[in-house]
C-alpha cells in the first residue's frame, strides 16, 4: 500500500507549511553539483540572514525573476540602475547590503569558476567531495556551524564573498547536501531511503516471480 505523505516521519522544522514540506522532501540535503543552482542557494541563504527560511522560500520565484534566474554573468554586471530596480521590488528582501552582496558574490563566483573550473569543485573540497551524513536523533543535536562551515566561510570571505558567515555557510551546506542533517527517524535520512529502496526492489522481484509463475500455469 502506498504510504500517505502526511503520515511519513520527517524533520519537524518543515511541519505545518506545504511549501516548506515540499522543499524538505524534494530538495534539502540532496547533493547539488550544478553551479547555477549552487549560486542561487548561496544568494538565498545570504538573503535569509536575520529572517526565516520560509520568508525567503516564499519569494524564490520573485528572486529568480528579479535576478536573471541567478545567472552570475549577468548579475556581476549590475550597476546603479539595476540595484535601484531591485530595491524597489517588493518580491525580494529589500536590503541594500544584501542586494550589493549579490552583485559582489556574482563577481567572486565567476572568479572561482575561472580558477577551479567549476564552483561546485571548489565548494565540495570543503567536505572532501562527498556528503557528510550525520545521525542526529533530534533537531537539538544539529549544530549551527562546524569546522567545515568555518573553513568555507573564511575562504569565501577571502575571495570577496559577503553574507557568508559560518552559520549561513552551514545552512547552505545542509541545503545543497554537502552535509545530510535529516534526523534519523526522518524518511529522507539516507539509511531510511536505503531501506525503502531495498523493500521496493524486493517487491519488484516478487512481482516478476508472480508473473513467471502465472505464465507457467497457463
Ligand atoms: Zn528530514
Amino acid at each position: 500500500m502506498k504510504k500517505n505523505l502526511t503520515e511519513l516521519k520527517r524533520c519537524e522544522w518543515c511541519r505545518g507549511n506545504e511549501l516548506y514540506q515540499d522543499y524538505h522532501d524534494h530538495e534539502w540535503g540532496i547533493p547539488v553539483r550544478d553551479d547555477r543552482l549552487l549560486f542561487e542557494l548561496l544568494i538565498l541563504e545570504g538573503a535569509q540572514a536575520g529572517l526565516s527560511w520560509l520568508t525567503v522560500l516564499q519569494r524564490r520565484e520573485s528572486y529568480r525573476a528579479a535576478f536573471d534566474n541567478f545567472h552570475a554573468a549577468q548579475i556581476a554586471r549590475y550597476g546603479a540602475s539595476e540595484k535601484t530596480r531591485l530595491l524597489a521590488n517588493p518580491g525580494i528582501i529589500r536590503n541594500r547590503l544584501k542586494v550589493e552582496a549579490a552583485v559582489l558574490n556574482a563577481q567572486a563566483f565567476l572568479a572561482v569558476q575561472k580558477e577551479f573550473g567549476s564552483f561546485s569543485d571548489y565548494l565540495w573540497q570543503f567536505v572532501n567531495h562527498a556528503p557528510l551524513v550525520n545521525r542526529w536523533a533530534n533537531l537539538r543535536q544539529v549544530p549551527a556551524e562546524t569546522p567545515e562551515s568555518k573553513a568555507m566561510s573564511r575562504d569565501l570571505k577571502n575571495r570577496g564573498f559577503r553574507f557568508v558567515g559560518p552559520t549561513i555557510c552551514y545552512a547552505f551546506m545542509q541545503a545543497v547536501g554537502m552535509v545530510n542533517d535529516h534526523i534519523l527517524e526522518c524518511f529522507r535520512h539516507p539509511e531510511n531511503l536505503a531501506a525503502d529502496n531495498a523493500k521496493s526492489q524486493a517487491r519488484k522481484r516478487d512481482t516478476r516471480f508472480t508473473r513467471s509463475q502465472l505464465r507457467k500455469t497457463r
